[in-house]
């Protein structure tokens, strides 16, 4: 599964040829709305070396449709805003 949006650049999605899904069905990653992803598709997610900045990037797209990082939207959503929450809220508590 390779997917680049019409306005990046080739570059900015350079991670994606390192992605475990590259030689995957792309249908697999995107279920039918609502409906969970194949274990065979978090498994590959799982141990993707790009997970993180596969989700990181999803996330801060929006990107509504299929899975991503091994998440699905639904999942993202949930995950974005826990990472909001532990997120610190002072330059200080970062420290
Ligand atoms: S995390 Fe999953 S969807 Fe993202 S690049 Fe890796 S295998 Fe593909």
């Amino acid at each position: 599964m390779r997917l680049l949006t019409a306005a990046a650049a080739p570059d900015e999605h350079r991670w994606q040829d390192l992605g475990g899904c590259t030689d995957s069905d792309p249908e697999a990653f995107f279920p039918k709305s609502g409906a969970d992803p194949d274990n065979a598709v978090r498994k590959i997610c799982a141990a993707c070396p790009v997970r993180e900045t596969c989700l990181v990037d999803a996330i801060g797209r929006g990107e509504e449709f299929g899975v991503w990082g091994g998440l699905t939207h639904a999942e993202r959503l949930v995950e974005a805003r826990r990472r909001r929450i532990r997120a610190p809220r002072t330059a200080q508590e970062a420290l």
